[in-house]
């Protein structure tokens, strides 16, 4: 491929970078340097959200009637490009803008296209994925939580598990089984509800690292209108292969400590009076993964290549975050054995190396488990690109409610 801009192209790269400069190194964009509370981070996220979508560069992809500017798939790559450059906070509206914001677009009427996505653009509104439960994860068409029909409205009961960002969203995409006397994958129906809807109770799980990202969430006798279900009754497994094809897409790699960290890290620290870099097991570990980050960035340059080209990308898309989570993981744990004790402290102002290597021990099992684990991707490598024949499925075809669940309510 032609690494470089073409005339237009260099043109929106620069005013993306005229605006970044100006408006992404402010104070209250940058973060202080130390832990900051859910409520101040939050806080800072709408106002970076708002600030783009007043100057034009909130989701940039989108249809302008819908908050965006019509950017074509290389420009949204190169303001993608230009923004990550920049330690500004995105991350609440990652789930809502890459996910359900493309189900939406998909799925939802025009009136409330117009309605919604706005204000998901300015950052008004979170928007969470309540798709995991206990018993549906990798094997999401298992889950159980039940919509039954009244009247105009659905009643939901169930729950949902590990919901990122369900305790401050304001609203949530969900999908449940409304049938189930036919095989799992026939049976669901998919929604959007608001969040503070009577008969949600979300109770935040806490993590190893001290945070509360996700959620357990339980609906009792939850009313959903029918005006709010996407797709058909029963077509819920269609709505949600397009956010799942959305999130390969936005989760993309699991960004943290990575080689060229590691690499300042073994020249500034000693191992018994020498430089760790001069040490050959350090620096094979180091090589290994240099070779992977060059791998990794070929890989994604065919995937932009693929866009230029006017093409969607695939599930090649999954082979950037198996690799990335998994050196994500590897870096972090290499660095805080060189750091010995100093590896310890977490305090990012206070930390060696502001901390990145302890945050990418403690990031990198989850990035490999959110947005599909190893296993799956690899799955997914294995069936879709490479066409090796298909995982062992036997209950895809049984009525689901046949399959044998010990732990069925
Ligand atoms: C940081 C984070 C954020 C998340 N946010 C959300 C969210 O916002 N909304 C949401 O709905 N969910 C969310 N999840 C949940 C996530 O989607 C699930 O954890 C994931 O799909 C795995 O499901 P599970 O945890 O039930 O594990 P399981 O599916 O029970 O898997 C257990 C183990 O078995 C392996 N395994 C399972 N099936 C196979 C197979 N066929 N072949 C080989 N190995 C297999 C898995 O790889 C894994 O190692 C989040 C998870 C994390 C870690």
């Amino acid at each position: 491929m032609d690494f470089n801009d073409t005339p237009e192209e260099a043109v929106f790269r620069a005013e993306a970078r005229a605006f970044l400069d100006e408006y992404a190194t402010r104070d209250d964009i940058r973060p202080p340097g130390e832990r900051e509370t859910r409520e101040t981070f939050l806080a800072r996220a709408k106002r970076w959200q708002k600030l783009k979508y007043e100057h034009g560069w909130a989701c940039t992809h989108w249809p302008s009637e819908y908050g965006g500017r019509s950017a074509t798939p290389m420009q949204r790559v190169i303001w993608g490009q230009e923004e990550s450059r920049y330690n500004v906070p995105t991350s609440p509206f990652l789930i809502g803008l890459g996910m359900c914001a493309p189900t939406l677009m998909s799925h939802a009427t025009e009136e409330q296209k117009r309605q919604l996505l706005p204000r998901m653009a300015s950052g008004e509104e979170i928007w969470c994925q309540l798709f995991s439960e206990p018993a549906g994860g990798s094997d999401l068409a298992n889950l159980q939580t039940r919509a039954e029909r009244d009247g105009d409205d659905w009643v939901i009961n169930g729950q949902k598990i590990w919901t990122s960002g369900a305790h401050y969203s304001d609203y949530g995409i969900l999908v449940t089984r409304s049938d189930p006397t036919v095989p799992k994958h026939q049976g669901l129906t998919f929604f959007f509800l608001d969040m503070r809807s009577a008969g949600i109770a979300t109770r935040p799980i806490k993590q190893i690292s001290g945070y509360s990202n996700f959620n357990e969430v339980f609906f009792t006798d939850v009313r959903i209108p029918d005006a709010q279900r996407l797709g058909g009754v029963g077509d819920g497994w269609k709505v949600s292969i397009t956010t799942l094809m959305n999130e390969r897409l936005a989760t993309g790699d699991a960004n943290g400590a990575g080689v060229q960290d590691i690499l300042k890290l073994a020249q500034s620290i000693d191992i018994e009076g020498v430089p760790a870099i001069r040490d050959t097991a350090v620096r094979a570990k180091i090589a290994d993964w240099y070779c992977r980050a060059a791998g990794l960035k070929y890989t994604k340059a065919r995937v932009v290549s693929a866009l230029s080209r006017g093409d969607t990308p695939g599930p090649e898309n999954s082979i950037a975050k198996i690799v990335s989570a998994g050196m994500l993981q590897d870096i972090g744990t290499f660095g805080l054995d060189l750091l010995d004790m100093g590896g310890i402290l977490t305090d990012p102002g206070r930390a060696p190396f502001d901390g990145i290597f302890y945050d990418a021990y403690m990031r990198g099992p989850a990035m490999r488990i959110a947005g599909g684990t190893d296993e799956i991707l690899r799955n997914i490598i294995a069936e879709r690109v490479l066409g090796l024949p298909q995982d062992l499925r036997v209950d895809k075809d049984i009525p689901f409610n046949e399959v044998p669940q010990g732990n069925r309510s």
